[in-house]
């Protein structure tokens, strides 16, 4: 799910800017009225210009290296504990954001001097974009008409690719999660995308040229002007200096803060030279208005999630009311993004699958978790961003449930307090914090007064002392235990066990699919980074010649969304459950005049009285004061006035269940990031031939599993090739058959291009000696074996289901040398 960019949410008295994803350095385009085909995309112009380095030593340490990077590992350290003291002593939100601001200056400054020492590796994009135009894996959209930025189609390789990426998908999650699954309507509603906040705060800030309405991001104008500011030699270092240092705070700038860049430096339309207007927030949805009348204002959806959330009353009744449950969707999201560039990684039509799991707030444990729980990841935690650190390697057991924490009742060890401390820093969990019954379990388990370096547990620890023991007694929620409460937090890195268990599972999904381990990490967002309702997010990043790239956000949401829908919709999404003891409550409940509200709201009378009928008491009580106090209130769009609902009843009732909201934890897959990741990833050169150029693409989502390759056009092989195709094809292997003239080297290279795996030749010892063996080939060793025809087509079946290895093959057949008859 998208987090909100640019926007400010404020919480606690802290505001939390949205800091935008890791593509925006790589971006510095702009889009125009009519706009153009990606000039450079596929072309050979300046092709070794675009060689680019890739970074792929971010966990290799150098004694040497590593001592050069010490001191600006402290600067980002000490940066990073000055902004803890800051937010602790509760300094004015100013002060904390111009710290940060300067923390992302020295974490910039770390990366690039990161990147320059350690040795790289070089990956010709032009070349991988020359072989993906060449064989049609994708092109832009249109292209016969001069093609539109951010639109892409795919070809039959991109197609089959994609497709085989979803079917293990499918599998992976779907299949061995038993997951629910939907498809949900694409044109949505405006009030759905209002109460799910993207209405109002789904937006980048845009300018426009005054004469000709062409439309710029003003981050990417402002980074491409200062970027050629800074390239005139006559700019003095100092001045430089500076630009470079606000090129990397424009990611934390609010709108008014790149305003006044613009008029300071003047800045103009860089294809006209024409005057700008003054910022905009522009709203990413496309508008649409459903039906003929144009009355039903609506947006294509933005992601798939809502979809989700809108059906979870009718998904737990299909789960038979129980939690936890996982519900998956796979479908095209639209956002009309101002300047789409970067190929397929910023585009505006995309397939997204995601999975939203539901399950109580105060058990986000796994069953499954065991299987996972050896799962070694690269964790790059908000910690160690703050602290100039490198992400650590651990498994997913150490981060969830810390290095070296036994216990599970008391929080006894200092750095089972230190994780307490660090789960309290981040959420503003004390300040103006109305304490609950999870605030006593944890209290109780602490036992005695934290060592005073524990700042945050130390002030929690004095507020809940302030209560009498009678006082907490009364303290809203119920007791669980401490990982329970804590979410897991304070005993390690990732919040809970599902958020762990789903962060490993995605992991084993792209690493099987043929993402390069070595350019994989999870990166947790930084506390301004989160949506304010989010407990802990982590985006699965590939590493790929434009940098770092969010390819899975995972996200744990807290009830926020199911919240939004129920005050959007008046529909209570909530679930049942039932308590160990009967409580008494007090009840408030709206009496409406049915007679008025049918005389004013006619057909929409029973909408109006069902949303009366599901208010919660608490929401009751509140129209109640509306009512007295303004005359009229708001419930689920309809106005509503004292005279409709003249009466409320207040009675007390003994409960035996209680409402909860659940939670979600929401891993969200960008498949065409995905797979623009996985064709870099497997893009290979030959060795001994550069201009040789192929995808290593492994046999599970391969396009064309297997290439048949008769050596000659004699009438002989002819019954040959057709038999062994059809067996294929009967096995459901997609395969090619070449058969035109060219050396058969060509042709494997040809099929070698496009990812075919495993290729057959026919030769003539196929057709003249008894036991009709054929050639079988491996694409990355190009190894090959000799075997009977009638046994290769169930071997390519079990190397394509990744059942059985190459390795194994060659142990169990000879290696091919040459052919015994040659006519
Ligand atoms: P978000 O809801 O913004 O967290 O996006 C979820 C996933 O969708 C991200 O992890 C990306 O992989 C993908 N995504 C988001 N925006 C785009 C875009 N404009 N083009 C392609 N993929 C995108």
């Amino acid at each position: 799910m998208k987090t909100f960019q640019l926007l400010s949410f404020v919480t606690k008295g802290a505001q939390l800017r949205y800091l935008p994803n890791c593509l925006r350095s790589a971006e510095i385009f702009t889009s125009s009225l009519r706009e153009k085909l990606v000039p450079e995309w596929g072309s050979k112009k300046h092709a070794s210009k675009r060689k680019l380095l890739v970074n792929t030593n971010h966990l290799k340490m150098d004694a040497e290296i590593e001592k050069q990077l010490a001191p600006l590992r402290a600067r980002v350290k000490e940066q990073g504990d000055l902004i803890r003291q800051m937010k602790t002593d509760g300094a004015p939100e100013m002060d904390v954001k111009k710290l940060v601001q300067e923390l992302k200056s020295r974490k910039k400054e770390l990366e690039d001097m990161t990147l320059k020492l350690y040795p790289q590796d070089f990956f010709d994009r032009a070349k991988m974009n020359d072989l993906i135009k060449r064989r049609f894996f994708y092109d832009n959209s249109f292209a016969i008409y001069g093609g539109i930025t951010g639109q892409y189609d795919y070809g039959p390789l991109g197609c089959d690719l994609v497709d085989n990426m979803l079917t293990e998908w499918q599998k992976h999650f779907v299949i061995q999660e038993r997951m629910l699954k939907v498809n949900c309507s694409i044109l949505t509603p405006e009030p759905v995308l209002k109460a799910s906040g993207h209405v109002d705060k789904f937006a980048d800030y845009m300018v426009k040229d005054v004469k000709t309405g062409e439309c710029f991001r003003l981050d990417h104008l402002i980074k491409q002007y200062f970027e050629k500011y800074i390239a005139d030699k006559k700019v003095s270092q100092e001045e430089k200096d500076e630009i470079s240092r606000k090129i990397n705070l424009l990611d934390d700038m609010t709108m008014k803060e790149m305003d006044d860049i613009v008029k300071a430096y003047d800045l103009k339309s860089p294809s006209t030279g024409n005057n700008l207007t003054d910022a905009v927030e522009f709203n990413l949805m496309f508008p649409i208005s459903i039906g003929p009348s144009g009355n039903m204002a609506g947006f294509l959806r933005p992601e798939t999630a809502q979809g989700i959330f809108v059906n979870f009353k009718r998904l737990l009744e299909y789960n038979q009311g129980k939690l936890p449950f996982a519900c998956a969707q796979v479908g095209n999201a639209y956002r009309n993004e101002i300047s789409p560039r970067s190929g397929l990684l910023r585009v505006r039509e995309f397939t997204m699958a995601e999975i939203e799991h539901f399950c109580y707030p105060d058990n986000k444990s796994h069953t499954k978790f065991n299987q996972v729980a050896d799962t070694e990841m690269v964790l790059y935690s908000a910690c160690a961003q703050m602290d100039g650190e490198s992400p650590k390697r651990m498994t997913i057991t150490e981060a969830v449930r810390g290095l070296g924490v036994t216990s599970f009742g008391l929080l006894e060890t200092a750095s089972e307090v230190e994780a307490l401390d660090y789960y309290l820093r981040d959420r503003s969990y004390i300040f103006g914090h109305v304490p609950s019954q999870a605030d006593v379990t944890v209290f109780e388990a602490l036992r005695q007064a934290p060592s005073s370096e524990f700042s945050h547990v130390t002030r929690w620890f004095h507020h809940i002392s302030s209560f009498e023991d009678n006082e907490k007694r009364n303290f809203p929620g119920i007791s669980g235990t401490i990982v329970d409460l804590t979410g897991g937090r304070h005993k390690g890195l990732v919040a809970n066990e599902t958020l762990g268990y789903y962060m490993a599972r995605i992991q084993q999904y792209l690493l099987k699919i043929g993402i390069n381990p070595k350019k994989l990490r999870f990166r947790q967002h930084l506390g301004n980074e989160m949506a304010h309702y989010a407990c802990d997010c982590w985006d699965a990043e590939c590493l790929t010649s434009y940098g770092w790239i969010e390819c899975v956000g995972c996200a744990d949401r807290s009830a926020y969304d199911l919240s939004q829908h129920t005050k959007g919709s008046g529909v209570r999404m909530s679930v049942e459950r039932p308590l160990k003891e009967p409580k008494i409550v007090d009840s408030v409940v709206a009496l409406p005049d049915k007679v008025a509200i049918g005389k004013t709201f006619k057909k929409d009378a029973k909408v109006v009285q069902e949303a009366l009928a599901s208010l919660s008491s608490e929401a009751a009580e509140d129209m109640d004061k509306t009512l007295n106090e303004v005359g009229e209130c708001v419930v689920n769009g309809f106005k509503l006035t004292r005279s409709m609902v003249p009466a409320f009843k207040r009675e007390q009732k003994k409960i035996h269940v209680e409402e909860i909201i659940p939670s979600v934890i929401e891993p969200s897959f960008g498949i065409g990031r995905i797979f623009y990741s996985l064709l870099e990833h497997t893009f290979r050169i030959r060795e001994d031939d550069e201009k040789r150029t192929y995808f290593a693409l492994p046999a599970v989502v391969a396009p064309i599993k297997v290439s048949v390759l008769p050596l000659s056009n004699k009438t002989e092989f002819i019954p040959f090739v057709t038999q062994l195709a059809d067996t294929l094809t009967d096995l459901n292997l997609p395969l090619r058959v070449d058969d035109s003239t060219g050396s058969i080297g060509r042709r494997y290279a040809r099929t070698d291009e496009i990812g075919i795996p495993f290729g057959i030749t026919v030769d003539f010892d196929t057709v003249n000696n008894l036991a009709h063996t054929v050639t079988l080939r491996e694409r990355n060793s190009t190894e090959q074996v000799r075997m009977p025809i009638d046994e290769v087509p169930l071997i390519i079946r079990h190397l394509a289901d990744g059942k059985l290895q190459w390795k194994e093959v060659t142990e169990k057949w000879p290696k091919f040398v040459a052919q015994e008859t040659t006519k």
